[in-house]
């Protein structure tokens, strides 16, 4: 079955201390305006399963992990048979999840597939529509208390564009977060200017100001 648009064969940065490889699944639920990956959203899955798992085989004992990203890992349809495979060669894996599939999220907690999850929160409840196409805040935090329950090893993160969205308002979600037990660091990554995305974003033209942020969240640049 074809299962990934892309393969990142190496990546020391995307999986917390380990050597992993990224799976890039093609599309997605949500078309954040803000999005790296346009050819993936919109895209088509082209890797086959078998390829990716022959990878994975070879590549046994110089990687450690393999990161779930695209797009959202969670719309493939054959992902808990695919996670197992993975597993069975030794790896952990990792989930990148914009968190709107909440029962995917439990069935691969409860089958313990899951080592690591980066849980999308993408905006105040109120924001989610313009900025992300769609979604929806209950669905985010539906998956943010189950891994809250779980014994795996989660962070929160947010992409901070300042058109897209101010100071106070990323404040205001490091609050909630808060009231909501989460003790975790609330990673801020701040948009990189000059690349495609899926909205055409201009530039921005607004100072962040990082002193009123440093407080809440910590930022990744
Ligand atoms: S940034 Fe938004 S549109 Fe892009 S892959 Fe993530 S959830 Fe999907």
């Amino acid at each position: 079955m074809k299962a990934l648009y892309d393969l990142t064969p190496f990546t020391l940065l995307d999986f917390p201390d380990i050597p992993a490889a990224i799976f890039w699944f093609a599309g997605c639920n949500l078309r954040c305006s803000y999005c790296y990956n346009p050819d993936i959203v919109l895209g088509t899955a082209h890797i086959d399963e078998e390829t990716a798992l022959a990878f994975l085989t070879k590549r046994i004992g110089l990687l450690e992990g393999v990161v779930l990203s695209g797009g959202e890992a969670t719309l493939y349809p054959n992902l808990l048979p695919f996670c197992r495979s993975i597993k069975a060669l030794g790896y952990k894996l990792k989930l990148d999840t914009n968190a709107m599939r909440p029962d995917v999220i439990q069935i691969l907690l409860n089958e313990s597939l899951l080592d690591y999850v980066a849980l999308d929160y993408k905006a105040p409840a109120s924001e989610m529509s313009r900025i992300c196409g769609g979604g929806n805040e209950h669905r985010f935090w539906e998956s943010f208390h189950m891994l809250q329950m779980h014994a795996v090893n989660f962070e929160v993160r947010t992409t901070f564009h300042r058109d897209l969205l101010n100071e106070s308002q990323i404040i205001s979600m490091s609050n909630t977060l808060v009231q909501e037990g989460y003790t975790r660091p609330f990673y801020v990554q701040l948009f990189r200017d000059s690349v495609q995305t899926l909205g055409n974003l201009p530039s921005s033209k607004h100072i962040v100001n990082y002193r009123l942020l440093e407080h809440y969240v910590t930022l990744r640049t």
